[in-house]
């Protein structure tokens, strides 16, 4: 049976994501309700405007499911926006945004200043041949990371690609460079 992979579609970039796993082969549902996330597998959580989606989190009632469904080990993907929601510790957030707090992380909104708020970087990621495109758009600065976190590549000396347990998460938009190979990576790791 093909895993269903969940794409968290209240906000933000979750069309790309959709599109590069189904071109990997698996069965993709886009996830706005309760009933939509308890039928996937694992679950992609896209970049976006983190303060937005952990609103709209609240309202679908998808908190609370989500919260239950990470602690019980399901798999996921959070990119930039998505990081900052599964994050321990969020610095420059919203007193009233979530944080899900599954990666022992602690990130910084929008730290990458106004200048170069969006950038786009060649990336060496642990275990890939060569090196991976990575965009990066009014991303999340890494600023702590803790001892259960594994970091998979870093840009500058910062973590920017991280692993705990059953979570990945990237600053980077990794749907927005045409390769698939993280999300493969990601699929493997299930
Ligand atoms: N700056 C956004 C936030 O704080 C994240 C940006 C992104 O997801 N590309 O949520």
């Amino acid at each position: 049976m093909k895993p269903r992979i969940g794409v968290l579609a209240l906000q933000g970039g979750f069309a790309a994501h959709g599109a590069i796993l189904s071109r990997l082969g698996v069965h993709v549902d886009e996830v706005r309700t309760p009933g939509q996330l308890a039928d996937v597998d694992a679950l992609v959580m896209p970049g976006g405007e983190s303060t937005t989606m952990s609103m709209l989190l609240e309202r679908s009632g998808l908190l609370e499911p989500l919260a239950e469904r990470l602690s019980a080990g399901m798999g996921v993907l959070g990119t930039c926006a998505g990081m900052i929601l599964l994050a321990r510790e969020v610095v420059d957030g919203r007193a009233d945004q979530h944080a899900l707090g599954l990666v022992d992380i602690t990130v910084r909104r929008n730290a990458y200043g106004t200048q170069i708020e969006s950038f786009e970087a060649d990336i060496d990621v642990h275990g890939l041949d060569s090196p991976f495109h990575a965009v990066f758009i009014r991303a999340p600065v890494v600023e702590r990371t803790g001892p259960g976190v594994e970091v998979l590549a870093r840009h500058e000396d910062r973590a920017v690609l991280c692993r705990a347990g059953q979570a990945t998460v990237a600053a980077f938009h990794p749907e927005l460079s045409g390769d698939e190979r993280l999300h493969a990576r990601f699929l493997a790791d299930l």
